[in-house]
């Protein structure tokens, strides 16, 4: 078959045309063959893996999933294209139904999204994610979902997510100083905003209206903290029942771990008083973690991204 070609970045007649501006990014639609893929390596305590959208605008500098691009050139504009998967409601309804059909009792266990942003800004304008939240709230017992986002705009879906009974939210927040996230993922969201985000959801879910989710902040990869910043990130930590550390792994490619890029090794030399101590900056924040937030479940790597 074929290989698609993306308009913008082949000199060819195209197969995928760009639908839209959306800030500077291109985005592209096309129709999913499935969505649900089956979990592996380091997500394999799940069955599935969802990813609604292909690409991310965060463009994240060390995001391992530059390496599931279409092609080169895509992989080095990273950031500025999103495929939109259309039917993809569809297709998720057609394959809970299978599941639910061979295990009538036994609920699927999802992890969304392991290389893309389900709540990317592009999400509050096309709602997808939303719309898969509503077709798996149609079956029963609901999926368990653990949600991976540096998102603000997961709030505005409250009143989907109180409705299922395992969900657990993954805040990704890899530094507590705003320079350094300016530095290793200008596109994202603020360091604040993610937590204020954190912050609304626990005050909006009521028990009453529906099941209280769990939530963590994954610290993935851990990224400097200036010292000036790190009492007071230390402290707003305490928001969530489980935090998750991990260091930066090298390049590995399409593996499923921060890895670490060129451009990253070149932000991370502007950060010699971090970096220069090799594993020590890991090992020291992770004690500090655990002596300072007792009663909060500390993990690191892939034993903390199950839900349990
Ligand atoms: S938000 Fe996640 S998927 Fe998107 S670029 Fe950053 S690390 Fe990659």
């Amino acid at each position: 078959m074929a290989k698609s070609r993306y308009e913008g970045y082949c000199i060819n007649t195209p197969t995928k045309f760009v639908k839209e501006r959306f800030d500077d990014i291109n985005v592209y639609t096309q129709n999913a063959k499935s969505l649900l893929t089956k979990a592996s390596g380091f997500i394999a305590a799940y069955d599935f893996t969802l990813n609604p959208y292909r690409g991310c605008q965060y463009g994240c500098s060390y995001c391992y999933a530059a390496a599931f691009s279409p092609n080169s050139r895509m992989r080095q504009d990273w950031g500025k294209w999103v495929i939109i998967k259309e039917n993809a409601a569809e297709i998720l309804d057609k394959e809970l139904k299978k599941w639910y059909e061979k295990n009538p009792h036994r609920y699927p266990k999802i992890y969304m999204s392991s290389v893309t942003d389900p709540y990317q800004p592009i999400e509050s304008k096309h709602q997808l994610t939303r719309r898969l939240l509503e077709v798996m709230l149609d079956y029963y017992p609901t999926p368990t979902l653990v949600i991976q986002t540096r998102s603000p705009i997961i709030t505005r879906d409250i009143d989907y997510l109180q409705r299922f009974q395992r969900l657990r939210i993954n805040m990704s927040i890899p530094t507590g100083s705003e320079i350094v996230r300016k530095d290793f993922e200008p596109r994202s969201p603020s360091i604040k905003a993610r937590l204020n985000a954190i912050a609304k959801f626990k005050n909006s879910i009521e028990d009453t209206k529906g099941f209280i989710p769990k939530t963590s902040i994954t610290i993935t990869p851990l990224l400097p903290t200036l010292p000036d910043d790190e009492a007071s990130f230390l402290e707003k930590l305490k928001i969530v029942d489980r935090i998750v550390i991990q260091d930066f792994h090298p390049s590995q490619n399409r593996s499923l771990v921060a890895s670490t890029r060129k451009e990253t090794e070149a932000i991370k030399r502007k950060y010699p008083w971090w970096y220069g101590k090799g594993e020590l900056s890991y090992i020291q924040f992770k004690q500090k973690l655990i002596n300072q937030l007792p009663g909060i479940e500390i993990k690191e790597g892939q034993d903390g991204f199950g839900y349990d």
